[in-house]
């Protein structure tokens, strides 16, 4: 009778699971098409490396990392355990591992057994974590979070009080390699009359059974849906850095943007099904940290909640219950949150299951101003002036290479220059980095490499409007660039500007465009190794501190060679900021926050000058003319221009040519 019961209530549990399973996994075929399932191999490494390894989760020094990976790793082994549990209870008396040779079950029962030690440890650990010194975000407190601690910590119980009931009685044939048994046999077991044992054996055998079946059923409506989604979506990850956004295809009747759930791609909804909730992203994102309105780890889970409410609706045709997108507490996602973002990468570089929350943001910022043309006020000044004169001022174009007027500089000649020195808009405009752009100038001259400018045929090369939403006009703009490219068959080009350079080098390859693109860093490093550049002996800058751009280290990954150059001029490596390199706090200039009002909370460029003036410096070195213009105006701002200067890392190099 009782093994009738088990297989029905089994099967009918693991069934209600797959059901669950099918009406969530069903909902993320919505989204649109997305080709996650090139090089295999490189996957799985990824893989073994990621998840297996449990790599991010104990980087960038979260302590309790390390307790994640012992719950994980307890967890896998634990999953063989339960999957014999579970088909135990479907076919009683014909699978056990107890049916084993002794020489595979001893060591199984001896693995399983200390598996499950760990995992009861690592709860006790999360519980006491939670209690005492819980995250700062609310949901690490949640009923969910306790509910499913306390299921994990249950079922390791019932599985202790099992075995130890099975010792006492003389039946468990491994119970030398079963320690906490045996020790839970001694202590509770040994007065327990012979007769009684049964009953007890049976009532934790039904404790286990309930609380796995509960668990497993309760799973893909929780939180941890991530112990489903995670591992896939860790091998579903981009290949390739998350350093540009996808192309939009601009046709006649196509929505633009995503301003409905079912408009992102199926791999941007299991993203929302895979956070873990560990608030990695929060942590590190600069907007949340100087008290704005995105997190985005919210971003994330309210995609997840969007998706389940409006899913089933939209498979049915209907229409969806709760906006994506919508202001106070309209839609899941708030527009302001949207509008926060700097694109700075930081959220992507710690997120364990490599969610792309950039991809996701600029994807719905796309929305809001191509489908709704709901954008900031100041940016509607800037969209006009860019589509008509390319440059965010308006300024007349003939006025692009005026900083050049006075210095021995050359248009590059088709067929005769090797390298576009591409000089940006703000290189060329703003007065500021006017002075960058003469001292780069001077070192490629001193170099003597084969360089010329296009002056007043230069355009913007777009990375503003792309990071804004405003795909259409960056489409148009990217095209007109490599139409005047080609014309001019120019290959390599040298950037000032982060921005400029990720825009050429990652952003004009979806248009098909290979260019060699190099940023001045690099190039100045590489000048230096060569014995290109010709230095003064070592220059004194005082304290010297570097700030690391999104753009070029994050993005990018260029964190050594402005380093080595600091090091060949002033005899020592930089200071370092406490956040820096893949952790550096972004200026708050980027995602063409540069072009927009911080409304909301602390400055973000005064949070990060402070950073840098706890260092006491006499120099602040910075390789991108936004960072440059955040940094001056975050030092006026605290009143310490009298004390610091920000200077370009070329404007260090040029003052040390001999
Ligand atoms: S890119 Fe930067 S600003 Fe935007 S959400 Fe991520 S961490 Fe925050
Ligand atoms: S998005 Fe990633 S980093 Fe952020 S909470 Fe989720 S899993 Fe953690």
């Amino acid at each position: 009778m009782l093994i009738n019961i088990s297989t029905i209530i089994f099967a009918a549990a693991i069934a209600l699971f797959l059901w669950s399973c099918y009406r969530r996994f069903r909902l993320l075929l919505l989204g649109r098409p997305e080709s996650r399932f090139n090089n295999i191999g490189k996957r799985i490494e990824g893989v073994l490396y990621y998840a297996f390894g449990q790599r991010c989760t104990v980087s960038h020094g979260y302590r309790f990392g390390w307790n994640h990976l012992v719950l994980f790793w307890s967890f896998m082994l634990l999953l063989i355990a339960n999957i014999e549990f579970l088909l135990e209870g479907l076919f009683p008396d014909s699978i056990s591992f107890s049916l084993l040779p002794p020489g595979m079950y001893h060591p199984l029962a001896f693995l399983i057994e200390i598996a499950s030690a760990l995992a009861l440890l690592a709860v006790s650990i999360a519980v006491i974590r939670r209690l005492a010194f819980p995250p700062w975000y609310i949901e690490a407190r949640s009923m969910d979070a306790f509910i499913i601690l306390g299921l994990i910590a249950l079922l390791m119980l019932a599985f202790f009080g099992l075995h130890a009931g099975e010792i006492a009685q003389g039946t468990e044939e491994a119970a030398s390699f079963m320690p906490v048994s045996n020790f839970v046999a001694s202590a509770f077991f040994s007065k327990v009359p012979a007769g009684s044992l049964n009953g007890y054996i049976d009532a934790f055998w039904w404790l286990h059974a309930i609380v796995l079946l509960g668990f497993l059923n309760y799973l893909p409506y929780s939180k941890h849906m991530h112990i489903l989604t995670g591992i896939p979506n860790v091998y579903l990850r981009s290949l390739t850095k998350v350093n540009t956004q996808p192309r939009e295809e601009f046709k006649k009747g196509n929505e633009f943007g995503v301003g409905r759930i079912d408009q992102f791609t199926w791999k941007n909804l299991t993203d929302s099904y895979s956070c873990t909730e560990c608030g990695r992203c929060t942590d590190n994102c600069p907007a949340t940290n100087t008290g704005k309105v995105l997190d985005p780890r919210l971003i994330i889970l309210n995609m997840k909640v969007n998706l389940l409410v409006n899913g089933p609706g939209i498979i049915r045709n209907e229409e969806t219950v709760i906006p994506l997108i919508g202001s106070g507490k309209e839609g899941s996602v708030a527009e302001q949150a949207l509008w926060d973002c700097t694109t700075c990468g930081a959220c992507m570089e710690v997120c364990p299951v490599f969610i792309e929350h950039v991809v996701e943001i600029v994807q719905m910022r796309r929305n809001l101003v191509e489908m709704k043309a709901k954008v900031p006020e100041e940016l509607i000044a800037l969209f006009e002036n860019i589509e008509q004169r390319s440059n965010p001022w308006g300024i007349a174009p003939g006025d692009r290479a005026k900083w050049a007027a006075d210095l021995d500089v050359k248009l590059f000649e088709p067929g005769k220059t090797e390298y576009l020195f591409y000089v940006g808009c703000f290189g060329s405009f703003d007065a500021r980095s006017k002075k960058v752009s003469q001292a780069i100038s001077k070192i490629l001259n001193d170099s003597g490499i084969s360089w010329g400018l296009l002056g007043k045929e230069e355009l913007c090369c777009g990375d503003s409007m792309r990071r804004l939403g405003n795909e259409f006009v960056f489409d148009s703009m990217t095209q007109e660039n490599i139409r005047l490219f080609n014309e001019k068959g120019i290959k390599k080009i040298i950037t000032q500007c982060p921005h400029c350079y990720n825009t050429f080098k990652n952003d004009y390859r979806q248009y098909g465009m290979e260019l060699e693109v190099v940023h001045h860093t690099d190039l100045i490093n590489d000048m230096i190794k060569s014995g290109k550049l010709k230095l003064d002996d070592a220059k004194d800058f005082g304290n010297l501190v570097f700030h690391d751009s999104c753009y070029l280290g994050r993005y990018n990954g260029i964190y050594e060679a402005p380093r080595n150059v600091i090091a060949s001029i002033t005899g020592q490596a930089p200071i370092e900021m406490e956040r820096h390199k893949d952790r550096s706090f972004c200026c708050g200039a980027g995602g063409g926050r540069m072009w927009m009002e911080e409304a909301t909370g602390k400055l973000i460029n005064i949070e990060r000058v402070e950073e840098a003036m706890k260092k006491d410096p006499k120099t602040i070195c910075v390789c991108c003319p936004y960072c440059m213009t955040m940094f001056e105006d975050g030092i006026k701002g605290i009143k310490a221009d009298d004390k610091v200067q920000v200077l370009d890392l070329a404007e260090i190099v040029s003052a040390a040519l001999k």
